[in-house]
């Protein structure tokens, strides 16, 4: 297939050289040249925007930073709906807003377009590995289509339903993994203070109720779990910054639907402080530091 990619950051990078393992022919753009020869380097062809990049080819994705971008590089005068060919099928793998998400999706179909949501976890660790998972939004047909690229990419690929469905599944879910976070943290810092070893502690809580992902495979607490960041000073995994992102956009989805989250717009403020307070390059288990300073 033609496949432009469009967005070369920490994760489109990889997830492009994947789609080239696959024997795919790639044309790609994004506003840093740098990054572009990273992958011109590679035999990628490249354009000078993204519009020119979206021209005859069978496949576009994009992998930006948030809605606005998005919103932009797909309906400005001259995105990307101005320049592909009808019929061509739009991917967009950035995590943004189910709104933009949906309004950009209407408006490729009135153009003729097939395009789905699919945003993505499993961190850079996933796209350089071709493991990620795809929350998929968007038609079956249009799913049944965009599979097999995907897999050049991912292992997990899940139709999550309808236009925007994708960003529902990918919000929701990391706003569950924030609140239980910040709920581990806040239990062992406090088992910590009241005199129990975190190791000690860890054991019963991951044999007990109070066991979770957090607790049990990601620990915040300092040398509980060997390979989790909190035993490497919070170093790679996934960014607090990211996570605050991804909890602005849950929290603002909330707002517009009427609908109460009070954990997560509580977890919303703790990671907006954690990034004031200078630590948003950090792993996100880091917010931990809000209860334990040493
Ligand atoms: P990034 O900032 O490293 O990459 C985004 C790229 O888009 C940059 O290279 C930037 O130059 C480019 N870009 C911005 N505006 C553009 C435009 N108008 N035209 C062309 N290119 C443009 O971000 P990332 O870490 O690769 O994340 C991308 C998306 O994936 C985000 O939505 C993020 O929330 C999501 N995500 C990231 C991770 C992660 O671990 N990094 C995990 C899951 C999901």
């Amino acid at each position: 297939m033609k496949i432009a990619f469009i967005g070369l950051g920490h994760m489109g990078n990889p997830m492009a050289r994947n789609l080239l393992k696959h024997g795919h022919a790639l044309k790609v753009f994004d506003v840093m040249p740098g990054l572009v020869k990273t992958l011109t380097n590679l035999g990628c062809d490249h354009a000078t925007s993204a519009a020119k990049c979206a021209e005859d080819v069978d496949v576009v994705i994009t992998m930006l930073p948030s809605s606005p971008h998005v919103r932009s590089v797909y309906l400005n005068a001259t995105g990307i709906l101005s320049a592909a060919t009808p019929d061509t099928l739009l991917i967009d793998c950035s995590t943004i807003d189910p709104h933009t998400a949906r309004d950009v999706a209407f408006d490729a179909r009135a153009k003729s377009f097939s395009m789905i949501d699919a945003p993505v976890s499993g961190g850079t660790g996933g796209a350089e590995a071709g493991t990620l998972t795809f929350m998929v939004g968007g038609d079956s047909q249009d799913f049944e289509k965009a599979k097999p690229i995907l897999a050049c990419m991912g292992k997990n690929i899940v139709h999550c339903g309808g236009a925007g469905n994708g960003q529902v599944a990918k919000i929701c879910n990391n706003m569950m993994l924030a609140i239980e976070m910040i709920a581990t943290a806040e239990g062992m810092s406090l088992a910590a203070k009241l005199g129990m070893d975190p190791k000690v502690f860890a054991g019963i809580a991951n044999t007990s109720s109070g066991r979770c992902w957090s607790s049990d495979t990601y620990n915040p607490y300092p040398g509980v779990i060997d390979n989790a960041p909190a035993s490497r000073g919070y170093t790679g995994g996934f960014g607090s910054d990211l996570m605050l992102k991804d909890l602005t956009l849950v929290t603002e989805a909330a707002k517009a639907a009427k609908h109460p989250v009070m954990l997560g717009a509580a977890a919303q403020q703790l990671y907006q402080m954690h990034s004031g307070n200078g630590h948003g390059a950090l792993d996100f288990s880091s917010i931990i530091k809000l209860y334990k300073k040493d």
